[in-house]
This record gives C-alpha cells, sequence and structure tokens, in this order.
C-alpha cells in the first residue's frame, strides 16, 4: 500500500481530522503527543457511562466485568511488546515509569558504580538517575553523539566499548525525542547483560512507529506513555523482567499493593499489583488498549507510510540552505529537528505558528543534548500515522515564507540600526 493510499483511512480514524475541523492546523507535533483514536475514545466513554466500576476490588458482577476488563487490558499491552503481562506494570507515564526503577533499585542490585546516559535523553531519563546517583555515590557518564546528533559506527562501536564491568545502569531511548534516531538497543543491552548491568530503554517515542519485541531487546526495563501513541494522557507502562520486578522495591505504598498490614510493617502482593498501590487509571487502561489494538493491527502500514513521508519531509527541507537539520537521516522515525542559524528562531517559530503550523520550538527537555551542540532551542516537526503529502507540503511552503519573512525583517532591523 503506498502512502497516498493508506493515510486516508487512518485519519479516518481520528475525530481530530474530521471536515469541521480540518482547517484548525496542520499536526506536526505528534512527539509532543498525539490526536486521540476515536475508537479509544468511544470505548472509554461508554465504559465509564454504563459500565464503570473500581477494579481489584469487589465481587459484584459489574465490577468483576471491570476487572476483567483492566486485565484484559494488560494483556493487550503485552501482546503489544510481546511481553508476559504479570510483567506489564500500569503508570501515569514514561516518567512515573523511569522514577519507580530509579526509586525502586536497591544498592545489592547494582553491580558497577557508572550510570551511563545517552547524550539525548529526554530529561525524565537523566533526573531520577541523577537521584540514584547521589543517593548510592555513582558516577554518571555521557555516551556521545557526533556532530549535529548524529549516531554513527563509530558511536554505536565507542557506546559498546564503554559497557564494562563497572557499569550498574545503561539508560537509553529507543528513539530520541529530538532527534528521531532509532537506537541499536538490542546490541547495547545484550552487552549491558553480559556485564550485569541494567538496561532501562525509554521507547516513549518508539512505540508508535516501529515494531516493538522485548524479549529481542535484551533489556531489563521498557517504558512509554499512552499519550504519544494515540492514547489517553496519564496512564504509561512500565515493562520489568520478572527477576527484576521481584526485587525492585515499590516506591509507591497504599491501598490494594499489599498481602498483610499492620501498624509496623506489610508485606506486598507480587507483580505488577505490587507497584499499582492506589485506584488505577482504569479508564486509561482501558483506552490505551484500544489504542495499542490499533497499532498492534496497523502498525506494518504505518512504519512504511511514515517512512515514506519523512523521505519527503528530508527531501524537501534539504533543500532549504537556510536551516540545519539535526539527527539522522537513516535509521529514524518522522521527526525533523532545525534551527536556521542566521535568523532568531523563536520569531521563526512564531511565524509558523501564525501560519497554523503546530510544531514545538525549545528544548524539548533535552537541554543537555542541546548544550552540548551549542545551540539554545531549536524547531522540531514530527509525524503521526495520520500526516500526508498535503501536511508536509503546507509546512514545507510555511517555513519558506516564514524564513523570508525573517530575511526581512533582519535587513529592516539593519537598515534601522544603520540609520541610528
Ligand atoms: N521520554 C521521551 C523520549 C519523551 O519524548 C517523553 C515525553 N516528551 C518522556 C520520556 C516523558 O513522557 P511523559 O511526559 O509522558 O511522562
Amino acid at each position: 500500500m503506498t502512502d497516498k493510499q493508506n493515510a486516508p483511512s487512518l485519519r479516518s480514524c481520528f475525530d481530530f481530522f474530521d471536515n469541521n475541523n480540518q482547517h484548525l492546523c496542520t499536526y506536526l507535533d505528534s512527539a509532543a503527543s498525539t490526536q486521540k483514536l476515536s475508537a479509544a475514545l468511544d470505548y472509554t466513554d461508554a465504559f465509564a457511562r454504563h459500565q464503570y466500576a473500581s477494579v481489584h476490588r469487589s465481587a459484584y458482577t459489574i465490577a468483576s466485568a471491570a476487572t476483567a476488563r483492566y486485565e484484559e487490558a494488560r494483556k493487550s499491552l503485552a501482546r503489544f511488546i510481546n511481553a508476559n503481562s504479570d510483567d506489564i506494570v500500569f503508570t501515569s507515564g514514561a516518567t512515573e515509569s523511569i522514577n519507580m526503577i530509579a526509586k525502586g533499585l536497591s544498592q545489592s542490585m547494582l553491580n558497577g558504580s557508572t550510570i551511563l546516559i545517552v547524550q539525548s535523553e529526554h530529561h525524565a531519563n537523566i533526573l531520577p538517575w541523577q537521584a540514584l546517583a547521589e543517593a548510592f555515590s555513582l558516577n554518571i557518564k555521557v555516551l556521545p553523539l557526533a556532530e549535529n546528533g548524529v549516531f554513527n559506527e563509530q558511536t554505536h562501536a565507542h557506546w559498546l566499548n564503554e559497557i564494562n564491568d563497572d557499569v550498574a545502569i545503561l539508560a537509553c531511548a529507543h528513539v530520541s525525542n529530538v532527534l528521531g534516531n532509532i537506537y541499536p538497543v538490542a546490541s547495547l543491552c545484550k552487552k549491558a547483560q553480559e556485564h550485569n548491568a541494567i538496561s532501562v530503554i525509554d521507547g516513549t517515542q518508539a512505540v508508535a512507529h516501529i515494531k516493538t519485541d522485548v524479549a529481542a531487546l535484551h533489556c531489563d526495563f521498557y517504558v512509554f506513555s499512552g499519550h504519544k501513541m494515540y492514547g489517553p494522557t496519564g496512564i504509561g507502562v512500565c515493562w520489568g523482567r520478572a527477576v527484576m520486578l521481584e526485587k525492585l522495591r515499590p516506591s509507591k505504598l497504599g491501598g490494594e499493593m499489599v498481602q498483610a498490614v499492620s501498624f509496623e510493617a506489610y508485606t506486598a502482593v507480587a507483580p505488577p499489583l505490587k507497584f499499582e498501590a492506589g485506584t488505577p487509571n482504569i479508564m486509561g487502561a482501558l483506552g490505551l488498549a484500544q489504542a495499542c489494538d490499533f497499532l498492534a493491527q496497523h502498525l506494518h502500514d504505518i512504519e512504511r507510510q511514515e517512512a515514506a513521508l519523512y523521505r519527503h519531509l528530508c527531501h524537501k527541507m534539504q533543500a532549504i540552505h537556510e536551516i540545519t537539520m539535526l539527527g539522522n537521516e537513516s535509521a529514524s522515525i518522522g521527526i525533523v529537528s532545525f534551527y536556521a542559524p542566521n535568523a532568531d528562531n523563536h520569531s521563526l517559530a512564531l511565524k509558523l505558528y501564525q501560519k497554523g503550523i503546530a510544531l514545538r520550538f525549545g528544548q524539548h527537555c533535552a537541554m543537555p543534548l542541546l548544550s552540548s551542540m551549542g545551540i539554545s532551542a531549536c524547531l522540531r516537526v514530527s509525524l503521526g500515522c495520520y500526516n500526508n503529502r498535503e501536511d508536509v507540503d503546507t509546512f514545507v511552503s510555511a517555513l519558506k515564507e516564514a524564513l523570508a519573512d525573517s530575511a526581512e525583517d533582519s535587513i529592516e532591523d539593519k537598515q534601522y540600526i544603520d540609520a541610528r
């Protein structure tokens, strides 16, 4: 199926793009958050209106049915990443998942004194490790990228070389939220495994775009957020290898995660419920499972469609000489971050917003990466399964116009300064 044939059918799965809405903007900000799958909204709405009850607490009919659906949702998530459903913990999102891991590790689980963090990591995959490093006196070492955020064979070899017996944790995204780079996590995690290091893979930007099979990745933990994969906000997943979840201490304590409680102590139930204290985000889990089932059904086509659209986007952007594009062109999902070295990039972004382009400008929660590249901010366009060539062409025309406006602004500024 070509991208042209496929785009309308997937686009029609999202009410956001219906006829009343389609002139609202050209939505190219899916890496920040995706639009919501209509089927997921309908499903959770019907459940909340007509079948709602809390889960794992009571056995009256609708409560049992709600528990069954919640556990079915867990199974959908497990199937989606080729995991065992007992190893799927529902969290509020990737941020909570990584905090849950970092706060739950005890010193006896760590076999080295270094935490390796990839240079392009999101703050969510840096800050929890800083806290762990402080708590257990560990060092943080950065796995660097080549110029402009490129990952290449030399980078790969260097990173592999850094994984040794002194490494306690390897923290790496499957896909960078700024650069779009797809990192070869299977080879990195395999090496980590050989050296008894714990690998934590942030799959937040991967799962909606490339097939994920945690069994093949050799990682110990894999985390992601529902709102970047056409599902609801406030729900996400922490997958952990069973032996890891067994040893990990629960950092969120309260109702439903216990076997027995006294005023002095408690004993926890087995994972995954050990990590799900409190009433969970039931509607979030059900909506996320719907999104997963949609992705599982269409991912093959989505990968091809987004790859074709990304090539088209790169081809058009490469012809614009005023901008510098960041990250890899191959082994990348549909994310392009860029900046114009000779323009005011903030005003460039504002001009694009005014032209109806929904993209992101700023540091993308990756300040260390931007600092290492010597820039303070950049613009990012990101594709979802609903985007088409028209969206890309509209953006590229708007960008050319905005750059031309910026050039005129700076001539006017110069004339104003010269005249003074
Ligand atoms: N990791 C990556 C790679 C991300 O892109 C994001 C969201 N921008 C996060 C982690 C954090 O996700 P959330 O805010 O949903 O917890």
